[in-house]
């Protein structure tokens, strides 16, 4: 047979999300290898006379200018020897052990070359780079970054979205754009948005350097991390840059009070074919080490734009996370990737970020989308607009900060009309377009760029194209909000950017809290020493995480059901026992027509009932409804029903929907027929059940029901109501009750 087809199971499993991705066979020639390459050098380090004449294998002379430059910047010579002189296995262990201080693994890293960190950092197992993490980042409190980006560069639209980001929790906010021109706009758009959403939200324009660098020292941005730095000099000078361009630029950045990190990571120098053989984490080893030689506050990295090449090789995940700790062993603010969609399985981009997310870094994601994938100019992020109920459910799940919070449906909607309108009404003022009514109505209301229709794209370019021509700074975006009214966010606007001049957040890994208080290596370091240290999240941060709207309790549920109650059912004094041997009960709990009038399944109990008399009917038989008040157990509900039966048959229904036929002979556990799984119940099986309970009845022969087919998560969907359920009915349970029959009028 030719061209034969594999088994049915393969052709299921081929079918499945994962097999989108690519997966490459491992090759170090190519720098397809994640943490060791035969070619990467061994750790060594020479000094004479002071002076490093010999790094990682490389002589002085051979020095190309990355090895120069972390040569003469980058190593504190002063703990060099004794780092050097660590056994990898000794200096792995430093970055577990609780007993070490985080101050002396950095103080030991200060001194060890590129070549080494690698080696100890491939020697940590998963679980071990979680700890790491933990006791290394330089921030007590966690922290998140979000992209607040869309296709048109509809201001309205950022200024909504910017605050929508600034209330769920993000502290930094990273825009960029699909047209360079218009990028002083989305500047100010999300400074305007972000000010409603919540105080002292740092704003990024990740655009080409030169404007990037104008908009920061306007006021308009106040943070830059797209400096990229390159693992091996052929790469680096491709992109017609050196260390000390990069080093140059750094410091234009600090000089005008923008905070600054550089971006590096796996993949870029494979993808550039300049990878000389050399794994990824070496090659990211003297990135890192070179952002700590030129003097960045941090390092965005963990793969970046390369992130699916890493993940496409074996460890490829211990290597993203491996760079991230790398930084902060420099005394690095660590900016935690998982920006790149590194997967279309939603099993393995979690699998990626998860161990991050346990662990806290100083931004768990160096931009989470907080847009829709398809506004994301980025590209997709990790996790996007999609998943950030996935992402504050995990946080609950687990009991972690990862910088995100709940926020009332109604609030996000006040917030993204006051945005959206003030930025209209800046526009106008400033005279730099105007935007109408409608536009207001159709950013407040979108949930991303497809929503609003058609705009004019031109109004954005002509409107950006006059915030630089005209030199618009921070200083006229407050003084417009203030005249149009909009004083307290004026006043916002105002006191972050006084707080900016003192130069505090250009301390590593500082953020402003929603008081304005610097968060930093200096304000808040990270102490964590084991179990019982380090950060723990405040009582009222705790509330915040463990809130998310979803979480119903009884009270929700009483609510709900009552919607749905209606005027049938209505008692009819006590239940008699039945004569005629074609007469079956249906028992049903006690708070059914009372607090529970809709099943699991969404059918109202009513409906339910009505399906059984029509199948008791059609097979002959007459069926009564009696409630129990005396029990909630299902199986002690249908037998005393069929202990009333003058046929001796008796259906239970629990409100939840769970069903069974019983006999008058039998134990309570025992019983005939049972619907287990009440969600997928249909009307046809409920009726089905009536017709077999009159089978029995006539000692005919039922024709037994199957369970439909589900591949719902049944138990994580209903679990919580069915307690819910359960504690209505029992609440209107009375020990001893007698049971009564309840009106037939309306269900028949
Ligand atoms: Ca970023």
């Amino acid at each position: 047979m030719k061209n034969e087809q594999p088994v049915g199971r393969i052709r299921f499993m081929d079918q499945q999300r994962v097999n989108l991705d690519g997966f490459a066979v491992e090759n170090a020639e190519l720098g397809l290898t994640a943490l060791r390459s035969p070619a990467d050098p061994a750790p060594s380090l020479v000094i004479t006379d002071g002076r490093v004449t010999e790094l990682d294998g490389v002589p002085e002379a051979q020095f190309d200018s990355i090895d120069a430059y972390i040569a003469r910047h980058g190593l504190d010579l002063a703990v060099a020897q004794e780092a050097m002189a660590l056994s990898d296995l000794a200096f792995a262990r430093l970055l577990v052990d609780p007993a070490v201080p985080r101050q002396e693994v950095v103080r030991l890293s200060g001194g060890a070359t590129p070549a080494k960190l690698t080696r100890v950092l491939a020697m940590l197992r998963p679980p071990e780079l979680v700890i790491a993490m933990t006791k290394l980042r330089a921030r007590r409190t966690p922290s998140n970054q979000a992209h607040v980006t869309n296709r048109l560069d509809d201001p309205l639209l950022l200024a909504a979205d910017a605050a929508t980001a600034a209330a769920f929790g993000f502290r930094e906010v990273e825009t960029t754009v699909p047209v360079l021109g218009d990028a002083p706009s989305n500047a100010v758009a999300c400074l305007i948005g972000a000010a409603f959403g919540a105080d002292g939200v740092l704003i990024q324009c990740s655009v080409e350097e030169a404007m990037e660098l104008e908009l920061g020292m306007r006021g308009l941005t106040s943070y830059a991390e797209t400096v990229s730095l390159y693992g091996t000099e052929q790469v680096f000078t491709d992109g017609d840059d050196t260390p000390w361009s990069k080093a140059f630029l750094t410091s234009a950045y600090a000089s005008r009070g923008m905070k600054m990190r550089v971006s590096s990571g796996a993949g870029a120098e494979v993808l550039m074919a300049g990878a000389e053989g050399k794994s990824m984490l070496y090659l990211e080893a003297r990135c890192v080490a070179l952002a700590r030689a030129i003097g960045a506050q941090g390092v965005q990295n963990g793969g970046i734009d390369g992130a699916s090449v890493a993940a496409a090789v074996p460890g490829g995940l211990r290597e993203l996370m491996s760079e991230n700790v790398m930084a902060m062993m420099r005394n690095l603010e660590s900016c935690s990737g998982n920006d790149a969609l590194m997967s279309e399985s939603d099993m393995r981009r979690t699998s990626r970020t998860l161990p991050i997310a346990l662990a806290g870094s100083d931004f768990v994601f160096s931009g989470f989308g907080s847009i829709q994938r398809y506004d994301n100019m980025f590209g997709p992020s990790n996790f996007n607009a999609e998943d950030i109920d996935d992402f504050l459910a995990m946080q609950r799940d687990w009991g972690i900060d990862g910088g995100l919070r709940t926020v009332a449906p109604a609030r996000i909607a006040e917030l993204r009309r006051e945005a959206a309108q003030a930025c209209r009404a800046v526009y106008a003022h400033l005279g730099l377009a105007d935007f109408t009514d409608e536009h207001v109505e159709l950013a407040v209301d979108a949930a991303g760029s497809k929503d609003l229709g058609e705009t004019d794209t031109l109004a954005v370019l002509v409107a950006a194209q006059a915030i630089r021509q005209r030199g618009l700074t921070v200083v006229d975006i407050v003084a417009a909000l203030d005249e149009c009214g909009y004083f307290h966010e004026a006043e916002r606007t105002m006191a972050f950017a006084q707080v900016r001049l003192s130069g505090d957040y250009l301390q590593t890994s500082a953020i402003f809290d929603e008081q304005l208080r610097v968060l930093s290596l200096v304000t808040d370091p990270n102490d964590y020493g084991g179990p019982g240290t380090g950060y723990e999240p405040s009582p009222s941060r705790q509330r915040e995480i463990d809130a998310i709207r979803q979480a119903r309790g009884v009270a929700d549920l009483r609510a709900e059901q009552a919607q749905f109650s209606v005027p049938l059912l209505a008692a009819a004094g006590p239940a008699r026992p039945g004569q005629g041997p074609r007469d079956v009960v249906i028992g049903v709990s006690p708070a059914v027509g009372r607090d529970v009038w809709r099943c699991l399944s969404g059918l109202v109990v009513t409906d339910v009932l009505r399906e059984m008399l029509a199948g008791l009917e059609e097979e002959g038989c007459t069926g009564r409804v009696v409630r129990f008040g005396d029990t909630v157990d299902l199986g002690r509900i249908g037998l005393a029903a069929a202990r009333l039966a003058g046929s001796g048959i008796g259906i239970g229904l629990q409100g939840k929907g769970t069903a069974l036929i019983h006999r008058r002979d039998l134990a309570p556990l025992a019983n005939l027929e049972l619907y287990s799984v009440a969600p997928s119940v249909t009307p046809e099986l409920y009726r089905l059940l009536g017709a077999n309970a009159a089978r029995h009845a006539k000692g005919g022969t039922p024709d037994p029901a199957r369970n439909p087919y589900s591949d719902e998560a049944i138990e994580a969907r209903y679990h919580t109501t069915v307690i819910a359920l359960m504690e209505l009915e029992r609440r209107r349970m009375v020990p001893g009750a007698l049971p009564e029959e309840l009106s037939l009028e309306g269900l028949t």
